[in-house]
């Protein structure tokens, strides 16, 4: 047979049957797989092509145009129906049903307070009932407000790099040094310095020291309290600190003082409490004496008044702090304080 007549009659038989084949193809590899019939290396159009070098010159133009006529046709069809195909399955995605209902639900994890949280809020609900009014002071704070102020000699050793966190801040004052503050007793300067007495604060907040073992960590919470008013005196601080203790730990909870020194105070005090646990007989949390050291306290020393422009002569009052890390371990009996900063889910889901 002539080559002419071969491609003819191979393209004749061609007919539009792949239009079937592919309308019938219901998955993308079924379709590819219909036009690799015609169009793969031993595809039916292939073939034929193949027979082209031997064609006449005169037939060629003819030939080789309805040879590409044919290709061009079958490219279309299955571009159509690729997009088709593509098109089903978007619309299968988008109206198929996302969820399975016969699984069981999955119940949203409850978060709640921190234990930190828990235990200042109970001290700032207890000073409150006692006629304290809350105020909160700034971390970072000027060295005037956090050392000077408070008659700390310029050579104590808690303003020892050592143990403070100095700080370079933009836009501090002229010569001012800065530092995360090591207490939160740099709120009575603040205070004392825009209020003018009578006044009965409490402050709560983070502290920051250069300490770093399983009782100390280089951040940690205090509260503060201090109340400044003419006449008030060491008795007045035993009341507070008796009406305390015993809303803290209890009616019958006794305190006890011991002198100490500290030097925004005179005379100092730490202050005990008799174990809530064990009412004083001893045991392991209260290590066998029957008491805990709970705070620090004492009568605002005068010089800390001048230093805040109120006149030590006319006005006294007492100032006292404690560690909340402190007490939430001795409520919770958490034996290692930086268990309360790691942010493990088992550790804190206990509370
Ligand atoms: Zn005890």
């Amino acid at each position: 047979m002539e080559p002419t007549q071969a491609i003819e009659e191979a393209l004749d038989s061609f007919g539009r049957q792949y239009l079937a084949a592919f309308a019938a193809a219901s998955t993308e590899q079924a379709l590819r797989d219909e036009r690799a019939q015609l169009l793969g290396k031993k595809g039916a159009l292939t073939e034929a092509l193949k027979l082209m070098g031997k064609v006449p010159a005169a037939d060629r133009k003819r030939i080789g145009e309805r040879v590409n006529a044919e290709k061009a046709a079958v490219d279309a069809a299955f571009d159509e129906r690729l997009r088709a195909l593509h098109a089903e399955a978007r619309a299968r995605e988008l109206t198929a049903r996302p969820y399975d209902l016969s699984l069981p639900g999955r119940a949203p994890a409850r978060g709640h307070r921190h234990p930190i949280s828990l235990v200042i809020d109970d001290l700032l609900g207890i000073f409150r009932d006692l006629g304290f009014v809350v105020v909160e002071g700034p971390l970072v704070e000027l060295e005037e407000n956090n050392f000077t102020k408070l008659a700390f000699p310029p050579d104590h050793p808690a303003t020892d790099m050592q143990d403070t966190f100095w700080v370079d801040v933009a836009g501090a004052p002229p010569g001012a040094r800065t530092l995360l503050r090591t207490h939160t007793s740099s709120v009575q300067v603040r205070e004392m310095s825009r209020r003018t007495p009578p006044m009965a604060i409490v402050s709560p907040g983070a502290v920051f020291r250069r300490d770093d073992d399983a009782t100390h960590s280089p951040m940690f919470h205090q509260v503060e309290g201090f109340l400044v008013d003419r006449g008030v005196s060491m008795a007045d601080l035993r009341g507070v600190l008796a009406a305390f203790a015993e809303r803290l730990f209890g009616p019958g909870t006794k305190t006890r003082l011991r002198p100490s020194y500290f030097p925004f105070v005179e005379p100092g005090a730490e202050v005990d409490l008799s174990c809530a646990l064990c009412a004083g007989s001893g045991c392991r949390v209260c290590k066998g004496t029957g008491w805990l050291e709970v705070l620090g306290c004492g009568m605002i020393h005068p010089e800390v008044f001048t230093h805040c422009g109120i006149d030590p002569e006319e006005t006294t009052g007492f100032a006292f702090g404690l560690g909340v890390e402190r007490l939430a371990m001795m409520r919770y009996g958490v034996p290692d304080l930086r268990l309360m900063f790691e942010n493990d889910p088992r550790f804190l889901a206990q509370f």
